[in-house]
């Protein structure tokens, strides 16, 4: 790069990337996993670290760390069939359920060690956790909720976007002097990779090199909370949203009318959560969930940006308005200018008999 074209940070600092930073290699997915099951969004990062790493000419590698009776190998196996080339393992009896501190020590460990140049996670509760400790220990850039991954052909750095100013817009942030390139995407934001079987990749093993006495918190127990994760929004096929539109709770039921017939889930925006139509779990957007369902109806919903950005991306977007100029148009796939009050039991009516003719002719 030319002189003149070096990037300069604040007070003209060169931001150029230093000579020792530049071995760091290839783009890692920390794989998050629970109770015998991995959490779909690390597949989902699988995909787009292929994509960033094809790019680069570099490889891809999964990091996974657990407890020594945790099925660590087949999750291997399944990462290899999703994108991965090589899986970095670690089992330690401390490593059994999340912790902070004994897997901030694992994973910095393998970073310093096995220098990536982009680590991805997901911005889960743990991804969450974890990414913040990880980069301050590290001292390097984390870049959180991105929407989109790329490399800037420029710098070959990573250009992670996401919103601010809440959400009315994007920024684009690279880390161009520090190494590894960190970021999380929240489940969803990314597509799923096709699954490839018959797919493999190498293992390489690590230890963790901590005893229990080293740390300060302790697990003593796993309650599940019965009320959590009922709502299966985030990876639902087909969600029916009511907004403001509708105007009482009341009307709000008819979506959940539509929802059954068509076996959906129930979405909503922000103002409709504020109003206690529906519990916050149900909330789509910026600060509720990302969706990516085949069908996705909304219904009295003004499609403003912190709603559309949790949205967008499903397969059909069917909108149901009374005014022609909502800008839910602008992205919809298909709008019905209407009163959703009208409009929603009609669509109830005319799914529940067609429905059950087909149930009918199957039988
Ligand atoms: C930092 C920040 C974060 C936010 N995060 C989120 C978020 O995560 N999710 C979210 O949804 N919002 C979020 N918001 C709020 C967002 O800006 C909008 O205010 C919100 O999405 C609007 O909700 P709405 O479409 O239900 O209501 P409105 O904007 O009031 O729209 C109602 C729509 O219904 C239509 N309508 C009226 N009557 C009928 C009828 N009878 N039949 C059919 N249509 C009718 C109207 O024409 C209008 O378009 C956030 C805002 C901020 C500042």
């Amino acid at each position: 790069m030319s002189e003149a074209k070096k990037p300069a940070g604040r007070a003209g600092r060169n931001l150029e990337l230093p000579e020792h930073l530049k071995a760091y290699k290839g783009v890692w997915v920390f794989i998050e996993h629970d109770r015998g099951s991995v959490h779909p969004v690390s597949w989902e990062l699988l995909g787009a670290a292929r994509r960033l790493a094809d790019t680069l000419g570099v490889g891809v590698s999964g990091v996974l760390m657990g407890g020594p009776d945790e099925p660590l190998q087949d999750h291997a196996q399944e990462a290899f069939r999703f994108g991965a080339d090589t899986c970095y393992l670690m089992h330690d009896p401390v490593l059994k359920g999340y912790r902070n501190e004994p897997f901030t020590k694992g994973l910095t460990d393998l970073v310093n060690q096995y220098q990536p140049e982009i680590l991805l996670l997901g911005a889960t509760t743990m991804g969450r956790d974890l990414a913040g400790s990880v980069a301050t220990t590290l001292q390097t850039g984390l870049t959180a909720d991105c929407t989109e991954l790329n490399i800037d052909p420029a710098t070959r750095a990573l250009a992670a976007t996401r919103p601010t100013f809440g959400g009315s817009l994007l920024c684009t942030i690279m880390t161009l002097a520090y190494r590894p390139q960190m970021a999380t995407c929240r489940p969803r934001v990314m597509p799923m990779p096709q699954r490839q079987e018959g797919r493999s990749g190498s293992i390489v093993t690590a230890t963790l090199g901590m005893v229990e006495t080293d740390i300060v918190t302790k697990l003593l127990d796993f309650i599940p909370d019965a009320d959590r994760d009922t709502v299966n929004l985030t990876y639902a096929d087909i969600i029916v949203s009511g907004g403001k539109g509708l105007k009482t709770p009341d009307n709000f039921k008819l979506v959940w009318d539509l929802a059954k017939v068509l076996g959906a889930e129930v979405g909503a925006t922000r103002p409709v959560v504020q109003a206690g139509w529906v519990e916050a779990e149900r909330q789509v957007g910026q600060t509720g969930k990302t969706v990516r369902p085949k069908l996705y109806i909304a219904a009295g919903i003004s499609g403003a940006i912190q709603h559309r950005v949790g949205m967008q991306d499903a397969d059909c977007i069917v909108a149901i308005n009374t005014d022609a100029n909502a800008p839910i148009f602008d992205f919809a796939h298909h709008g019905i200018v209407g009163n959703a009050l009208q409009v929603l039991p009609a669509l109830t009516e005319a799914f529940r008999t067609h429905l059950s003719r087909r149930v009918r002719q199957a039988a």
